[in-house]
């Protein structure tokens, strides 16, 4: 029922804050965000763009056929599919995106100050990224490739869910249209 950590150096506290919050703010398989801090971060961005009117968008993706993945090469395998994932992605993500796992093997990039236009472009590009990346588990190489929704805010949104569920539907329509591409009406 107990954690320890050892930890040396000047700012021991500091440090110890520091350590908390990350672990209470990402998902310990991806070091992305998790569903918690992201859901935090779309209210508090909703409001703010419906305040000043700002842009905002959403890209949903998910990882097609995830499940003949871990068929094929096991559920720790599977796993490591979803580390490397994120490996590829975040770092070409702008450091004011909020790029997050909100499901098993689903994720959010939340975009503020993007408008429709580079919604579609940042959300092409994280496609791109991921099917021209090579996964390698117990030296054994492959490839695999997402499909994604992209959402962005209107006046006539009343909430956050709204938001999120535009790019849910999207993302769904990718799937039912063939998988390995972008939707974003
Ligand atoms: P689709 O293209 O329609 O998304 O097909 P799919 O197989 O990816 O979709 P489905 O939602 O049917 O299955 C997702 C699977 O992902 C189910 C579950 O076993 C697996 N999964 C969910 N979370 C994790 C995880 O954290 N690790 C691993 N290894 N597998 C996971
Ligand atoms: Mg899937
Ligand atoms: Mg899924």
């Amino acid at each position: 029922r107990s954690i320890m950590k050892y930890m040396s150096g000047d700012n021991i506290e500091a440090n110890y804050h520091e350590e908390i919050y990350r672990l209470m703010t990402m998902d310990a398989l991806t070091q992305t965000h998790n569903r918690r801090y992201f859901n935090e971060a779309l209210e508090r961005e909703f409001q703010r763009s419906q305040r000043y009117r700002r842009a905002l968008s959403l890209v949903l993706f998910d990882v097609d056929h995830f499940k003949q993945i871990n068929d094929t090469y096991g559920h720790v395998a599977g796993d490591s599919v979803l580390r490397q994932l994120a490996l590829v992605v975040k770092p070409r993500l702008r450091a004011q995106d909020v790029m997050a796992r909100v499901g098993g093997e689903e994720f959010a990039v939340l975009l503020p100050e993007v408008e429709p236009a580079g919604a579609l472009v940042a959300a092409e590009k994280v496609r791109s990224l991921v099917e021209r990346a090579r996964f390698v588990v117990d030296s054994k190489e492959f490839g695999c490739t997402i499909s994604a929704g992209a959402c962005s805010f209107t006046a006539e949104m009343a909430s956050p869910q709204e938001l999120y569920e535009a790019a849910d539907k999207n993302l769904y329509e990718a799937k039912r249209a063939g998988r390995n591409r972008v939707v974003a009406i």
